[in-house]
């Protein structure tokens, strides 16, 4: 069985449409685990959309416990400075993609999945060397296969677009968290 971390519906789509043309909607299971996402309404709405998508693809979804606290704790643990004080896709971006990726993959292992992967590899805004790379190490600590898209974040995006037309998925409006936070 196959894990498919989804950080929100637009980056899950393209990997969807991607997946569903080797396996079949039973063979893998949507993971949304984003503790990271500030305040409550805007985690509500990424995580209806991802319902939308579940159902419209008629996928198996979990939603993991949202830990913020939790969350907040392991950055200000592994970061040298407070997490306010980063800008955008510096270190305290990359705690945040651990603190999400360690969570799936201790989910997958209790729950027998021998695959895994995540839509944040496909971000046009992330650092997606990192993803990769952090994911290929946690997948050998855990006995798991890392799934690495052949998709480009660009292919993804333009993919996203296309398909969405369809859809009309939220799109959010920043990245998630409250030092990203935008109204
Ligand atoms: S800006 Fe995005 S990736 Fe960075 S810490 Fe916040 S939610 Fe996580």
């Amino acid at each position: 069985m196959f894990l498919l971390h989804t950080c929100c519906a637009p980056c899950a789509l393209p990997l969807i449409d991607s997946l569903l043309r080797e396996r079949k909607p039973k063979d893998f299971c949507l993971f949304f685990s984003n503790s990271n996402i500030f305040p409550d309404e805007e985690y509500q709405r990424r995580f209806q959309a991802v319902q939308t998508l579940a159902s419209y693809y008629q996928l198996t979804l979990v939603e993991d416990q949202r830990e913020h606290q939790e969350w907040l704790t392991y950055l200000r643990q592994n970061l040298a400075k407070p997490p306010a004080n980063y800008q955008e896709n510096q270190a305290r971006c990359l705690r945040c993609f651990e603190f999400r990726l360690q969570r799936t993959v201790q989910f997958a292992q209790a729950n027998h999945f021998q695959e895994f992967a995540t839509s944040l590899s496909i971000n046009l805004y992330k650092d997606t060397n990192f993803i990769n790379n952090y994911s290929q190490k946690l997948a050998q600590q855990f006995g798991l296969k890392y799934y690495q898209f052949s998709l480009t974040p660009q292919l993804a995006h333009q993919k996203e677009r296309v398909l969405n037309q369809k859809l009309h998925l939220y799109h959010q409006k920043y990245c998630g968290c409250e030092f990203s936070y935008k109204n």
